[in-house]
């Protein structure tokens, strides 16, 4: 199965625009690589909502702010492509930086998202979703999709494209797609390649911790600061070193308030090891809690 490969954004143009003479919709699903079954998901979502898929492959170096994780980040070209080809992805675009920041990274023009983009990640990885909202805001312009795929494992991410693209007034609808998970329950991310043996065991904890909040917010527990306290207590037991355990509303990441808010979000970034993992788990107080 070949996979049309190209660097070349006016390549890309062309064969978006030509799908679009002929009356087929574009999904675009915008990646870093080192591609797992997380990422195949948002591909097979793709392919629901449009009948061309194109992906893109681009380490950003707007989004790092630090110089060691951009250099050791896995790059997999091959190995990657040849996974998309077996899904019958119609195009995949791997610009090269260069052609992106042409004049580097300084001189190029922000899109910044306020608050969504201060808080949480935000506030522990300076100038990160400045980078994610202006790579995706570029993307989208050079790719011209009429959707987009991202995962909810970066729920802070998915909530800030889409407060973009409303504001912006892109006309672009965002897919959503649920946390692909290892069996143990640890989210696939291309950083889990960073753990050793016994730091891979460590990082279940994460979802564990999850569940567990879960579960007491769905048995009424009311005392949220509580559960955050104990949850980031349970983890540096575990010789994981939490960033932030926090449970907000889903629709716009604010506090959640006990006895108003229904649909929240526990959203959790922890160091184990060397790597950055982050997670969420969404939680429906309107549903019954698991036996
Ligand atoms: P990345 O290559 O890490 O920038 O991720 C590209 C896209 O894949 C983003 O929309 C992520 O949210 C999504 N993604 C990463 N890991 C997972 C996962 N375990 N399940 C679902 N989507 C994921």
């Amino acid at each position: 199965m070949s996979l049309p490969v190209t660097a070349d954004c006016d390549e890309v143009r062309q064969q978006v625009s030509d799908w679009k003479r002929s009356g087929e919709r574009v999904a675009f699903v915008p990646t870093m690589g080192n591609l797992h079954e997380g990422h195949l998901q948002l591909v097979r979502a793709a392919r629901k909502s449009a009948g061309r898929v194109l992906v893109s492959i681009f380490v950003n170096p707007l989004q790092f702010d630090n110089a060691d994780d951009l250099s050791a980040y896995p790059r997999t070209l091959k190995q990657d492509a040849d996974a998309l080809a077996a899904l019958h992805v119609d195009l995949l675009y791997t610009p090269s930086a260069q052609s992106i920041y042409p004049q580097g990274l300084e001189q190029h023009t922000r899109v910044t998202v306020p608050r969504l983009g201060d808080i949480l990640c935000g506030a522990h990885r300076e100038g990160h979703f400045a980078g994610v909202s202006t790579i995706v805001c570029k993307l989208f312009n050079q790719v011209q999709p009429h959707t987009a795929v991202f995962g909810e494992k970066d729920f802070q991410q998915l909530a800030l494209i889409r407060k973009m693209v409303t504001d912006l007034a892109m006309p672009i609808k965002i897919i959503g797609v649920p946390t692909m998970r290892e069996a143990d329950g640890l989210a696939m991310s291309s950083r889990n390649l960073y753990l050793s043996d016994s730091e891979r065991q460590q990082a279940t904890k994460l979802y564990q911790v999850l569940q567990k909040v879960r579960s007491a917010l769905l048995n009424d527990d009311q005392d949220y600061d509580g559960l955050q306290k104990t949850a980031i207590a349970s983890l540096q037991n575990a010789a994981i070193y939490p960033e932030y355990v926090e449970i907000l509303r889903q629709s716009d990441l604010h506090k959640a308030r006990p006895q108003q808010d229904s649909k929240l979000v526990i959203v959790v970034a922890a160091k184990v090891g060397k790597a950055r993992l982050i997670d969420n788990l969404q939680v429906n107080l309107n549903e019954s809690p698991s036996p």
